[in-house]
C-alpha cells in the first residue's frame, strides 16, 4: 500500500490451551527437534503449539485435526501425566515470515520517512522492547543502540542470506 517491497509471506501456526490444573511447571519447554513449545499459565492452563513443516504460505487461520493429534501425541511423549487433561480451545494465527526468518528493520529505501518494523517470523513479542527502542532512535535521527545493518530490507538483494535456526511452533 505504501509502495515499499517486502518478501514476507503469511504462514499459519496453530496453538491450544488446556483446562487448568495445579501449577507444577515453571519454565517454558521448547524442543527444536520436535517443533513443540508449551508452558503453564498463572491460572494453571497449559498453552502450547507445534509447527507443521509442510504448512504452505497463505491466509489460512482454520484449526486442523493434524494439529490436535500431533500436538497431543508429542506432548504426551514429553509429559505422560497429561493424558487425562482436556484441551479446551485451539486456534491459529499467521507468522509474518521473511526468507531468513529474521525481522526487517530500518528505513524503506523507496519511500522517504517510512520505516520497516515487520517480518518477525513468530518471535516478535520477545524482541519487541529492543525493536521499539531502536525504531524510536531511527525515527528521531539518532544512532541506533544496536547495529541493524543485517536486518535492513536491502539484505534480500543479496540472496546469500543466513536463515535463523531457532524458530519454533
Ligand atoms: C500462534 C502464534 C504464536 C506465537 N508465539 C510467540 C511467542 O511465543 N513469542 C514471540 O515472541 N512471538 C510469538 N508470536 C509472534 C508474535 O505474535 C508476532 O511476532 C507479533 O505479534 C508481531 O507484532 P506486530 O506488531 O509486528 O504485528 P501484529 O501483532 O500482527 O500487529 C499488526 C496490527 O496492525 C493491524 N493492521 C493490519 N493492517 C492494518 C491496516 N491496513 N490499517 C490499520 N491497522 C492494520 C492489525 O490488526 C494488527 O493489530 C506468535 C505468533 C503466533 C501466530
Amino acid at each position: 500500500m505504501a509502495g515499499a517491497e517486502i518478501p514476507n509471506v503469511p504462514v499459519r501456526h496453530e496453538i491450544m490451551v488446556t483446562e487448568p490444573f495445579e501449577r507444577f511447571l515453571e519454565p517454558m519447554v521448547i524442543s527444536f527437534k520436535h517443533g513443540i513449545y508449551f508452558s503453564q499459565s498463572e491460572h494453571g492452563n497449559i498453552v502450547g503449539g507445534i509447527g507443521n513443516p509442510d504448512e504452505e504460505p497463505g491466509i489460512n487461520q482454520k484449526g486442523s485435526l493434524w494439529f490436535l493429534k500431533t500436538f497431543s501425541d508429542t506432548l504426551l511423549d514429553f509429559i505422560p501425566r497429561f493424558s487425562g487433561v482436556n484441551m479446551i480451545r485451539q486456534w491459529a494465527g499467521l507468522y509474518d515470515t521473511t526468507p531468513d526468518a529474521q525481522p526487517i528493520l530500518g528505513p524503506a529505501p523507496e519511500v522517504e520517512r517510512l520505516y520497516h518494523v515487520n517480518g518477525f517470523s513468530g518471535h516478535g513479542f520477545m524482541v519487541s522492547p529492543m525493536v521499539d527502542k531502536v525504531t524510536a532512535e531511527l525515527v528521531m535521527g539518532e544512532e541506533p543502540s544496536m547495529d541493524i545493518e543485517r536486518l535492513k530490507v536491502e539484505r534480500f538483494e543479496d540472496m546469500d542470506i543466513e536463515e535463523e535456526g531457532a524458530v519454533v511452533g
